[in-house]
């Protein structure tokens, strides 16, 4: 099981080659939807003590998208890389996509998506650190 957050500062879960959004969370548990909703009806309940499985997807109307999943998980290191490295930012996103599959390329927001990524993640990043300063001080 990983956990991911997603482009848009939700969450996203990948389990089992199937992808998961967010959909609420309770006080123990993180309830997940397939992420083709609408379609799929499979949900999951994780703990958010632990992050174990507390109740398994029921069968999913449609196969695993490996590319999708590969998508997801370059996005995820591309925002890595960003928080990570003072890389200028093509080669932030040139080197996480340089050895993905093509189909993964596919589900891939366009270039010009990917850099507001890193710009937008290195940002955040900073107003971060301003404010644990901030608090620091009181
Ligand atoms: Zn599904």
């Amino acid at each position: 099981m990983e956990l991911t957050s997603t482009i848009f500062g939700g969450k996203k879960l990948i389990y089992n080659g199937y992808i998961y959004i967010k959909d609420k969370d309770s006080n123990h548990s993180t309830y997940w939807r397939c992420e083709k909703r609408g379609l799929c009806n499979s949900r999951m309940i994780t703990s958010r003590i632990n992050g174990f499985v507390k109740k398994s997807p029921l069968n999913h109307n449609h196969q695993p998208d490996f590319a999708s999943v590969e998508a997801v998980k370059t996005i995820e290191a591309i925002k890595l890389r960003s928080t990570l490295t003072e890389e200028v930012t093509s080669s932030v996103t040139q080197n996480a996509t340089s050895s993905i599959s093509i189909a993964a390329t596919v589900k891939l927001p366009t270039k010009e998506c990917l850099s507001k990524i890193v710009r937008r993640k290195r940002k955040l990043s900073d107003i971060d650190f301003y404010e644990s300063i901030h608090t620091t001080r009181g």
